[in-house]
């Protein structure tokens, strides 16, 4: 049994996954689990796709690689997909969203190339990491939360201390 939860913050490159893991991770304990870094720094990929600038990541390699830790709880998943987490693992889904506006803005000043920038945009849009979260985990775990202006960074994070809060005392024994 876990005493501390375990969530995933997903949602489009851009939307805020990272900021949010940050500041929680310095409110609440909880530890930021990023993805991008463990595959990057356990070798969990195989190799770098040149044309989306990313690791081409090995699934198995990395559940393997962070199994022991995660299955312990305690961690904020940091991750721009979430369905190949097992349920079994995660207690919480947080669907970062972002006006595409902004996201575009965002984006840009990243350097993002135009279809790189394009494709991003269309996968928020498309709300395809909401979707990908309602598909893999039960519905009343996942949650959609705004992350347009710093306001909003701020009533997320309360929010979701509030609910780390409400897991820990339903879960102590
Ligand atoms: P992700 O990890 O999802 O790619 P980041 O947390 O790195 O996103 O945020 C991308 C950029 O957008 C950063 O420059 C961050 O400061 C900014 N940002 C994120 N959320 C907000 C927000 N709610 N209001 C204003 N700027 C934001
Ligand atoms: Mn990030």
């Amino acid at each position: 049994m876990r005493t501390s939860p375990n969530i995933i913050v997903t949602g489009t490159p851009g939307t805020g996954k990272t900021t949010h893991c940050e500041i929680l991770a310095q409110n609440t304990g909880l530890k930021h689990l990023s993805i991008n870094q463990i595959v990057k720094d356990r070798h969990c990929h195989d190799g770098w796709d040149e044309e989306s600038k990313c690791w081409i990541v090995d699934e198995d390699k990395l559940l393997d690689a962070i199994e022991d830790e995660v299955k312990g709880g305690g961690y904020l998943i940091d991750w721009h997909g979430c369905d190949m987490f097992p349920e079994s693992w995660i207690d919480l889904v947080v669907v970062i969203r972002c006006d595409s506006t902004l996201l575009y803005d965002r984006l840009s000043a990243r350097g993002y190339v135009k279809k790189k920038l394009d494709e991003n945009m269309d996968v928020e849009i498309m709300e395809v990491l909401l979707n990908e979260a309602r598909e893999s985990y039960d519905e009343n775990i996942v949650v959609k939360l705004q992350s347009d202006t710093l306001e909003d960074i701020d009533s997320n994070v309360e929010r979701i201390e509030v609910w780390i809060r409400n897991w820990k005392q339903d879960n102590a024994n």
